[in-house]
């Protein structure tokens, strides 16, 4: 069906940790153009969950934050 509303969201994501030496060690989905730009500027980032914080390390070891799942999950499935 060609009837379905498209929101424009532009979530490019990529999981992204935080390695802040705290309790909380999770790979948050955050928009991909903000992860180059951290790394350029060392600017903190936002995630979709709404968690912000400088990256540092690697985030393929860390499990994925849930709710950055849930809400990666329920976005529309760009072609
Ligand atoms: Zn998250």
């Amino acid at each position: 069906m060609s009837s379905v509303t498209q929101t424009t969201t532009e979530q490019t994501t990529a999981p992204v940790t935080t390695e802040g030496g705290d309790h909380e060690k999770f790979a948050h989905y955050v928009a991909k153009d903000k992860v180059v730009e951290s790394a350029v500027a060392g600017t903190p980032l936002v995630a979709l969950c709404g968690k912000v914080w400088v990256p540092s390390r690697d985030p393929s070891k860390f499990p994925v934050c849930p709710e950055c799942q849930e809400i990666y999950n329920s976005l529309p499935k760009g072609g």
